[in-house]
């Protein structure tokens, strides 16, 4: 296994010289990662066409517009966000002042997954360039070339004791993980999670985990149906469901189901046409997941879909009909292409599926009864979500996002993400007089 105590303990001492605390280095610092995100774009849209065959459009979008956006909120904001706050003082403590200091904690590690390999890699990287630290990067290994881009990209253009992306497998995350660092970020599974976790335990490091999760769409019988079928298919299958907050299964009102089968399934011909595999469509990331995902295809009824192409690592957008909680598919989060559909008639049973279940990353609620809206919201733990939409809630930086329980802990995007890498400093400042 090899051995990162050199790597950190350089960044270490960088951090030391003071260097990244100065805002202004900061600030040249993300316009530089920001110039560079422009000026790869298209290597950025090759690698992940290589990799995931993703549409240069999603690229675009959700890849390279979501960091770039990043970069230009943490810019504006963080003269503000990073000078020290004067508090009050209680009359307890007459004569004294007292004030907030954020400070970087020093050395992050920052953990990647392939689903969206760009954006997920770079935005925790984003958050601990802005609030001072020193960073490494892992990415993941599913996604060989956009690992390679980053590691071209970040490696090229910063100086190690700073900046640098490690690539590697398991091991390598291991490896590092034993190193004494100052934060971990991690995005993954709950499972490598609870790794991840038990290795920060050791020294006592802050962690953020951005986990996953069945996030349910619960739609109400009152929804706009053909609204409702757009965003559900539209946050579904993008992606080809590679989604952390993608909806993996929908809780239908028995009254609306079939129609609302019917929509989504117009729905994805809009989007894809006839033929989706002649479409621009992502495939699966690898033969595993694919294998892992065809096993789906026989639980319930198949309603929609379920054509699929081990060779191209295809599976066709597809609903299941009559599915029942206890199918392998209602186990473990999905993160592919495929729906199942069940239903419920009062809302508290749709309540009650979803609070025996892990707490999930998303809850997506169709419906615009106020008191639907507060029976769920109120009852229902999850790391955050949307009314009458699907996964557009992580898209706001204004929304700090996370999961809650098994789904995650901590929270990032804009202001969240600076205070997710920042150790906040109290000081009381007591007179001699
Ligand atoms: P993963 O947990 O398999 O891998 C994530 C990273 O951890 C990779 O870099 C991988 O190399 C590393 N890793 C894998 N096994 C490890 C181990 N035993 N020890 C240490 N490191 C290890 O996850 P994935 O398959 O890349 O991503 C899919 C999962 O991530 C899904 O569950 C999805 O919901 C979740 N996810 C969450 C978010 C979020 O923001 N909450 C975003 C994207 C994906």
């Amino acid at each position: 296994m090899e051995n990162y105590q050199d790597l950190i303990q350089k960044q270490k001492s960088f951090f030391r010289t003071g260097k990244t605390k100065d805002v202004q280095y900061r600030i040249d610092t993300l316009n530089k990662l920001k110039n560079l995100m422009n000026s790869h774009e298209q290597e950025i849209l090759n690698a992940l066409k290589a990799d995931l065959n993703k549409p240069e459009g999603e690229t675009k979008r959700a890849e390279i517009g979501l960091v770039v956006a990043e970069i230009n909120h943490m810019i504006e904001h963080l003269p503000t966000w990073s000078t020290p706050q004067e508090v009050e003082t209680p009359s307890t403590h007459a004569g004294a002042t007292s004030y907030i200091t954020p400070e970087p904690y020093g050395t992050a590690l920052v953990i990647a997954p392939w689903n969206y390999p760009v954006q997920l890699a770079v935005n925790p990287l984003v958050g601990a360039i802005a609030a001072g630290n020193t960073a490494v990067l892992k990415p993941s290994e599913l996604t060989p070339n956009t690992s390679a881009l980053l590691a071209k990209m970040i490696n090229d253009n910063f100086s190690e004791e700073y900046l640098c992306v490690v690539e590697g497998e398991v091991e390598t995350s291991t490896a590092l993980l034993k190193e004494n660092v100052d934060y971990i970020f991690f995005t993954g599974s709950t499972g490598v999670g609870r790794i991840v976790a038990e290795a920060a335990a050791k020294n006592l490091t802050p962690t953020t985990l951005e986990l996953g999760g069945k996030s349910p769409a619960i739609v109400h019988e009152d929804a706009d149906l053909d609204e409702t079928a757009k965003r559900i298919a539209g946050g579904k299958f993008a992606n080809a469901g590679q989604t952390c907050v993608a909806p993996d299964y929908v809780l239908a009102h028995s009254r609306i189901k079939d129609q609302l089968i019917t929509k989504i399934k117009e729905a994805i011909t809009n989007t894809y046409g006839e033929n989706v595999s002649a479409s621009d469509y992502n495939h699966v990331v690898s033969e595993r997941h694919f294998d892992r995902l065809h096993n789906f295809l026989d639980n319930g009824d198949l309603a929609v879909g379920g054509d699929s192409d081990r060779a191209q690592l295809f599976i066709e957008p597809t609903i299941l009909d009559n599915v029942s909680l206890e199918d392998p598919v209602m186990q473990d989060e999905i993160f592919g292409p495929i729906l199942p559909v069940l239903t419920y008639d009062e809302t508290s049973e749709a309540i009650e599926i979803v609070a025996n279940r892990p707490k999930p990353l998303a809850l997506y609620l169709f419906s615009d009864d106020q008191t639907v809206q507060d029976d769920v919201l109120n009852n229902v733990s999850f790391g955050g979500g949307a009314i009458n939409d699907t996964i557009n809630h992580m898209t706001t930086h204004y929304l700090p996002f996370g999961g809650v329980g098994d789904s995650g802990m901590g929270a990032y995007h804009g202001k969240a993400s600076f205070d997710t890498f920042t150790h906040f400093k109290s000081i009381l400042k007591r007179s001699n007089k």
